[in-house]
């Protein structure tokens, strides 16, 4: 495939090709994928009909770095965690990861075309069925960044081209604050080692301290937990996700987007105080 950015790659895990990706998720860092998109990884696991491929739109230069690599200049840094990320892609048995190599300023400046163009050059090529990327309330601008481009890039797609799904996910931000009818559930309970395991496998991040490893499997219980419906009794692990495509398929800003389900929830705990008072 070619990129506008000479830095971007795809690894492939075994057979060379994007033909027959069905689970596509696009990912700001290196491991947002692994904390976000367990559901549909572990769907396509042990698949014989889908198949899952990840994307990382920025390098990874920016990344936090304590203990063993606290002296390691940008460049390496990049290198550890591109590696990394091959390592979850083949663990978790991903036909694919591709690295877009974009540096953060480039992803938040939303008048910079590259990152668009290149994720509408994977979205056209791999067709996938369903699009995970990150919900846009997160509260990481980079994670709001690669969302808010995302779509950009799923508007510019042909209708007949676009996912039938396009799912927003949580990374920094849970979506717990929604209220339950707004919610998506995901089921993340399938291969419980594999859900630690492929978060362990970033570990210039998780031996800094930041034990995204127990906070992301954790954050899954305790979705199902306090999650009062009787049509989650089976799932003992979910991850919530927000349903994107109204904001493919009509004109409505992403800002209009997210405001009406801000205000829904402030309705919601507006009208329990009001009625409890
Ligand atoms: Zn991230």
């Amino acid at each position: 495939m070619k990129f506008v950015n000479p830095a971007a790659s795809v690894f492939f895990t075994d057979r060379q090709t994007l033909e027959g990706v069905t689970d596509l998720c696009i990912a700001a860092h290196q491991d947002d994928i692994e904390i976000m998109a367990y559901a549909p990884i572990a769907a396509c696991y042990d698949s014989g009909t889908r198949d899952f491929c990840g994307v990382v739109v920025t390098d990874g230069a920016g990344s936090p770095r304590s203990g063993e690599y606290k002296d390691y200049t940008d460049e390496q840094m990049k290198e550890v965690r591109i590696t990394e990320q091959q390592k979850a892609a083949r663990l978790g048995r991903y036909r694919a990861v591709a690295q877009l190599g974009y540096p953060s300023s480039a992803v938040k400046d939303g008048k910079n075309p590259d990152p668009v163009e290149d994720i509408y050059r994977l979205l056209t090529e791999i067709k996938p069925r369903y699009l995970y990327t990150h919900n846009i309330a997160d509260k990481h601008d980079t994670h709001v960044a690669v969302a808010l481009r995302t779509i950009a890039a799923v508007r510019r797609m042909p209708k007949e081209l676009r996912p039938e799904r396009v799912i927003g996910l949580e990374v920094w931000r849970g979506l717990d604050w929604m209220c339950d009818t707004d919610k998506l559930c995901l089921d993340t309970g399938a291969y419980p080692e594999l859900a630690t395991e492929l978060l362990q496998v970033h570990r210039s991040q998780v031996e800094g301290g930041k034990r995204y490893d127990l906070a992301a499997v954790g954050r899954r219980y305790a979705n199902a937990t306090f999650f009062a419906s009787h049509n989650t009794d089976s799932m003992s692990s979910l991850s919530f996700g927000i349903d994107l495509m109204p904001l493919v398929e009509t004109d409505i800003t992403p800002r209009g987007f997210i405001a009406e389900y801000i205000s829904r929830f402030a309705a919601e705990v507006d009208g329990a105080i009001e009625r409890l008072s």
